[in-house]
């Protein structure tokens, strides 16, 4: 990892002290440093004159330099944190469909979980997409500043909880500038892992596969309980979340599946609202093009009946629904 040129924000931090020199020259003229020869007492020798202006430069920059020395951690940690590197999939320059508003969407690389109805399995592999620097991003983001600045940046997957740091900081970077900053998450993370990014996140979307464990599993090929941890702990600190639920016929539709997460989020008050996303095949062309099976090319999409009978169901529980 090299060092790179630090924010900004860290420069003008910085930068903002410049302003100090000249004054602090202006300090010993009215008030000597303890110890020191006053030099206006040797008006009349030019030589002492000289090394009296030496003298309250050297002190004048300590004054300076003790303003930065308070901070010393800080701006080696900006120029550290701002190098970090992740991998990422893509971006999506004005996504609307991932948190509030005209949103900038960051695609992670990598996700422990295998969805049989994933949209990018293509972001499975850690080792796949692109390195980027949290400070390349926020430069990127920059750019799109005016667009979303009613909305935000949501970082998604991929699992952006498999990148701990780097999305930590990126979501820092992103507050630092008064971006709102939303994650997008299956929440089958280790909460310590994910603790510092719900810090940063104004907004966590979890995506609740199922919740009935056999068929969470058959969606996800992993267990259920740390989703639901996850949520318990988002409930327990207060974050606004978003619940995600993808309904596919014939796999996460049954009533009893649906009864059941209704009722549990119905216990999370800090749901503010349900997405139900109705299961489409528009990502089955990425499975062919890596040669991955797609057991789900048989499967239709849920009827309008189905769909209503689910958004009743969460609605029955007090839920804001959208579809
Ligand atoms: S969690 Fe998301 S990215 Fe990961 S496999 Fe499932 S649908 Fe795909």
């Amino acid at each position: 990892m090299s060092l790179t040129v630090p924010s900004t924000s860290s420069f003008k931090a910085v930068g903002q002290k410049r302003w100090l020199l000249p004054f602090s020259l202006t300090v010993p003229l009215i008030r000597d440093p303890p110890g020191i020869e006053n030099p206006t007492s040797h008006t009349k020798n030019p030589l002492k004159w000289i090394g009296a202006i030496r003298f309250y430069l050297v002190y004048a920059n300590s004054l300076v330099f003790q303003q930065h020395l308070d901070r010393p951690s800080f701006i080696l940690n900006q120029c550290k944190t701002m190098s970090l590197t992740g991998r990422i999939h893509s971006i999506e320059t004005c996504g609307t469909v991932d948190g509030p508003g005209l949103r900038f969407v960051v695609f992670t690389q990598g996700c422990p979980l295998r969805c049989l109805y994933c949209h990018n399995p293509d972001c499975r592999e850690v080792t796949g997409g692109r390195e980027v620097t949290v400070e390349e991003l926020m430069e990127e983001i920059d750019r799109y500043a005016s667009y979303i600045k009613n909305g935000g940046v949501t970082v998604t997957g991929g699992e952006p909880m498999m990148q701990p740091e780097f999305v930590t900081e990126l979501l820092h970077q992103c507050q630092l500038k008064g971006i709102h900053t939303a994650i997008d998450t299956s929440g089958y993370v280790t909460l310590e892992a994910a603790k510092p990014i719900l810090d940063r996140a104004d907004l966590v979307l979890l995506d609740i596969k199922s919740f009935d464990p056999t068929i969470y599993r058959r969606v996800t090929s992993v267990s259920l309980q740390p989703t639901l941890n996850f949520a318990k702990h988002l409930q327990a600190i207060g974050k606004p979340t978003w619940i995600r639920f993808v309904l596919v016929p014939d796999l996460t539709d049954p009533r009893d599946n649906v009864a059941g997460l209704a009722e549990f989020i119905g216990t999370l008050d800090n749901v503010e609202r349900v997405e139900v996303l109705p299961f489409h095949k528009m990502g089955e062309y990425k499975w062919e093009a890596l040669g991955y099976p797609y057991q789900l090319q048989n499967t239709p999409p849920p009827t309008p009946e189905a769909i209503a009978n689910t958004v009743q169901q969460f609605e029955k529980r007090g839920l804001t629904v959208v579809v």
